[in-house]
């Protein structure tokens, strides 16, 4: 037992018989501290006013009986267990006491032997067990409503709360507003910087709704990256106000984690039980989740209310949406084709400004189609193929910062001027970055030199956390170097090159990735 002294309130109008109870528990202050109660009434009194770990109650208590005082104790909810003391031959009294909740019964015999140091024993062991699955249940109700990742209230608990909160604000004819709130383009969040971070930025995001919403507000987590802030007797105008305040905070600051440092801002839509067409907390859902959907259209980091565009045309808005998904979709492959002719053209340029730019030209191409099997044989949708494409055509473009001396050197690099190529990642992504062409691309520009095992450069970034796309050309790149013949190199053979790879598994690549390498490439074998 972790309480060293044990608490005890005996409760008897008979000092002889305290005295008994006194000397069998050895006048042991160390292990017990003993109060005394001479009637019922002053029992009661003392165990509400003090914790007392048990109670010894005699049964024949002037004031009141044993057995009530057990009745009282538990109608008080004091939590105190009780010992009976009962006359020999009047034990079914005991049972009795039992029946009504006291833990345990001992004869006025039995306390003047061992059998009181046993009692006692026992009840603080039965107490103890109790408390524990009190607090477990406790536990486990706290983790049945919360989110695991940002400790807010998770979607079932978040909907009981809206139901509770509809009903009292009918009730009381209060206003309740609410907002739905979503972090805009969190999908590259997660691409750029990998999932932990991503999962950062949403425990970060939880605390700062958290900070800004009132004590009675409740915040929860609706779904991936998007949350949802209930406003008690919360006009629109109040739920406006802020609506926008969070969304400045989410502007004006960014979150930061280790050497990463991203502004993720959001877009919130707000409904409030002052929209005309709200019958239940449903609507409030549906309206807070059309506004959103505006506020998106907008274009992000924005906030709108329901009232905003309940009164436009839902026909229009209709045939709106219909045009401009055909003209993005029209836009998309214009766009894609943009794309290919700067790459071209980035090629061609580079040919005239560096002479030893062939090679690197051929050396990317060659990666590019690797990465391209491997890719569909891990099942990636067309886009995703077609911007491990464009980055692997791409992934050694940062060269051109790169010395000619160095790149042409036909005998083994020193360790410095390995130095410097290895900043080629780095510079890839400056060049790239200003054309704002290839957002998608750089994270598996700058991440194709990691390693899985985490000592890749240039960040030492490991496993999952490196973009997939960036571990697929980190196989292609390696495959073609290795089958290739350099100025100081034979070119390896097909079988050796896969027996290396497999060698490398699980440390510098992802050994799923290889796995479906091998295939791909026995497959052309
Ligand atoms: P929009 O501005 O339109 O909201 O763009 P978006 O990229 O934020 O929206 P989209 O719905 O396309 O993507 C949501 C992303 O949120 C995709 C999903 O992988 C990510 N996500 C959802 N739940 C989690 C999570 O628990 N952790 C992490 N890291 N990401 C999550
Ligand atoms: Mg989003
Ligand atoms: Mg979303």
């Amino acid at each position: 037992m972790s309480k060293s002294i044990i608490s005890i309130l005996v409760a008897d109008n008979s000092s002889p018989s305290i005295d008994i109870i006194k000397s069998t528990l050895g006048n042991d202050d160390i292990k017990y501290k003993i109060d005394t109660a001479i009637s019922g009434t002053d029992a009661l009194n003392k165990a509400s006013d003090n914790a007392f770990d048990l109670l010894l109650v005699d049964q024949d208590l002037p004031g009141a009986k044993g057995i009530k005082m057990v009745q009282e104790i538990i109608k008080r909810k004091l939590g105190v267990p009780v010992i009976m003391i009962v006359a020999e031959g009047k034990e079914k009294l005991g049972v009795k006491a039992m029946d009504q909740g006291a833990y345990d019964y001992l004869t006025k015999g039995e306390v003047k032997t061992v059998a009181l140091n046993r009692a006692i024993q026992r009840v603080m062991q039965r107490k103890k067990l109790e408390n524990d699955i009190r607090d477990s249940f406790k536990r486990l109700e706290k983790l049945a409503i919360r989110d695991g990742l940002t400790g807010l209230y998770n979607h079932s608990h978040f909907r009981e709360v809206l139901r509770k909160e509809f009903k009292k604000s009918q009730r009381h004819i209060q206003q309740l507003s609410c907002l739905m709130i979503d972090l805009d383009h969190f999908k590259s969040v997660n691409d750029n910087y990998g999932h932990q971070f991503g999962d950062f930025v949403l425990a970060q995001s939880a605390g700062i709704l958290k900070k800004l919403v009132r004590d009675t507000d409740f915040v929860a987590r609706y779904g991936g990256e998007e949350f949802f802030a209930i406003l008690p007797n919360t006009d629109l105008e109040g739920a406006f106000i802020l609506a926008e305040r969070i969304r400045m905070v989410f502007m004006n600051n960014s979150i930061t984690k280790d050497k990463i440092s991203e502004t993720v801002t959001i877009s919130v839509g707000i409904s409030s039980t002052s929209d005309n067409n709200i019958i239940s907390d449903e609507d409030l859902i549906a309206n807070a989740d059309k506004a959103l959907y505006r506020a998106k259209w907008r274009g992000r980091n924005n906030v709108c209310f329901f009232g905003e565009i309940e009164s436009e045309d839902t026909v229009s808005l209709k045939e709106e949406a219909k045009k401009m998904e055909e003209f993005y979709s029209r836009f998309n492959t214009i766009n894609e084709n943009i794309k290919e002719t700067c790459i071209e053209s980035a090629h061609d340029i580079l040919c005239e400004i560096e002479s030893g730019w062939a090679y690197i030209n051929e050396h990317s191409v060659r990666v590019s189609r690797y990465a391209e099997k491997l890719s569909r044989e891990l099942a990636l949708s067309e886009e995703e193929i077609n911007v491990i494409k464009r980055a692997a055509l791409l992934h050694d473009i940062g060269m051109v910062g790169i010395g000619s001396n160095i790149l042409k050197k036909k005998d083994k690099l020193t360790d410095t001027e390995y130095n410097q190529i290895k900043r080629h990642s780095n510079i890839g992504v400056k060049l790239i970055e200003r054309t704002k062409l290839f957002q998608k691309e750089l994270p598996l520009i700058l991440h194709h030199h990691e390693r899985y095992d985490g000592s890749g450069y240039p960040y030492g970034l490991k496993g999952d956390t490196i973009p997939y796309g960036a571990r697929i050309i980190a196989i292609a790149e390696a495959y073609d170097v290795m089958r290739s013949k350099t100025a100081y190199k034979k070119a390896n053979s097909a079988d050796d090159t896969i027996a290396e790879l497999k060698v490398c598994a699980g440390t510098q690549f992802d050994s799923r990735m290889v796995n479906a390498f091998v295939r791909v490439i026995e497959k052309v074998i």
